[in-house]
């Protein structure tokens, strides 16, 4: 049941089996933070990890830290930490480099392993990267892009039929609309038809349990800065079937990726298993906040997270209607991921009215008011006080203060 007064919400969150996560967030006080999709907050382990990678492993153990500290081996040991969140086995992930360059290498990667066909196909409206990424790919690989509403099945449907998409590019929640799709279907869809997929997880890992192997996908990209609260920055992690190690190759060769690295011998030779996904040195500093935000994903029930965010989601929904916003975000809770959108072509001086308020949420254009929700530290009863707070925002006209129409850096 969506609870609907704030003393519903108080009851809910004395109730609530994952209350005492929030206690392991350091929080600005009088702020909603419903911008956990683009930045997660800060976890209290992370200042006392990061500065123990500085101080000690860095200023006192030196260069012996590589072996002693575990810094060559960190791609592996934490994607091994992020498998379990995206249902994957702990040899099927590493971490290094962004998430656009990541998608660079498992879409020619996936190109290369169908050499027959020469159609990469991409969904309009995807976050640009994802967008950009493949363009750049196609010229390389002399490959085509096709692009298709995603969320439209017998398009997707058509478009595959054609016969002659190498891979699909989806992302598994949307970043502007918050719509989940369904990935055992559409990879069952697309491997009928000669296509791998390639699943772009921004939006779903650390929002909602994640089945890459069951799903069979073969290739899936993603952040660690948004829902995993790995810090601004943070190194994104690759995806790769172990069908698929032995013959994938990728663009971007670099010693960390090689089979001996130690060697420094003059020809690449790949790596074994997913670590030949990676290309150079990686961020170790950054690395150790990722480490930390792990530990405590570690000891969460992805069961309870789902349940805990489509409450939220539920409940901010329901609450906003008064505001009159149209929804831009599916109704039905299997079609969501943990994020609500609503649309008005003055969102842009709403969120920012809002934000004065203390709610913090975020505006992508052209008309989208975003808000993402965290289950591990937001409580009902913020959402119900943010939904009050986006209602009385847009009746009393205060967002037409001239001030909220001036365009900032970042949105
Ligand atoms: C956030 C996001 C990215 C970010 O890519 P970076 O390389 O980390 O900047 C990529 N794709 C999607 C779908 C995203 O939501």
């Amino acid at each position: 049941m969506t609870p609907t007064t704030r003393d519903d919400c108080l009851r809910r969150d004395e109730k609530d089996p994952l209350a005492g996560f929030r206690d392991e967030f350091l929080l600005p006080s009088g702020t909603v933070y419903l911008d956990g999709n683009s930045l997660g907050a800060l976890p209290a382990a992370t200042p006392g990890r990061v500065a123990r990678t500085v101080e000690q492993e860095w200023g006192e153990r030196l260069i012996a830290s590589w072996n002693e500290a575990g810094w060559w081996e960190k791609p592996r040991t934490l994607g091994a930490g992020i498998a379990p969140l995206v249902g994957a086995a702990p040899h099927e992930v590493v971490v290094g480099d962004g998430t656009s360059a990541n998608l660079f290498k498992a879409l020619v990667a996936a190109l290369r392993l169908n050499p027959e066909r020469h159609v990469v196909l991409g969904e309009r409206g995807n976050f640009p990267t994802d967008l950009y990424i493949t363009e750049g790919v196609s010229e390389i690989m002399g490959a085509v892009e096709r692009r298709v509403h995603a969320d439209n099945r017998a398009a997707l449907a058509g478009a595959l039929a054609a016969g002659d998409v190498a891979v699909l590019l989806l992302s598994h929640v949307d970043y502007s609309t918050g719509a989940l799709r369904d990935m055992a279907e559409i990879t069952r869809l697309a491997h009928a038809n000669g296509t791998l997929v390639v699943w772009d997880l921004c939006h779903s890992a650390g929002a909602l349990p994640v089945e890459l192997a069951s799903d069979r996908a073969d290739f899936a990209v993603g952040c660690t800065y948004k829902y995993l609260n790995a810090g601004p920055g943070a190194p994104a992690f690759l995806f790769a079937a172990e069908r698929h190690h032995a013959a994938s190759r990728q663009p971007l060769t670099g010693w960390h990726g090689h089979a001996r690295p130690f060697d420094f011998s003059a020809g690449y030779a790949p790596a074994e298993g997913a670590s030949r996904f990676l290309s150079g040195s990686q961020p170790v500093v950054a690395a150790a906040a990722l480490e930390a935000s792990l530990e405590l994903w570690q000891r969460v029930d992805l069961g309870l997270l789902r349940e805990k965010s489509l409450a939220l989601t539920d409940l901010f929904i329901e609450a906003t209607r008064p505001a009159g916003l149209r929804l831009a975000t599916p109704r039905e809770p299997e079609r969501r991921g943990s994020q609500v959108s609503l649309r008005h072509p003055d969102g842009y001086a709403m969120v920012r009215a809002l934000i004065e308020r203390g709610v913090v949420g975020d505006f992508r254009a052209p008309d989208i008011l975003r808000f993402g929700f965290a289950p591990l530290y937001l409580r009902y009863a913020d959402v119900f006080d943010a939904a009050q707070a986006l209602v009385e925002v847009v009746r009393s006209g205060e967002w037409r203060d001239p001030r909220f129409a001036v365009a900032t850096g970042v949105t």
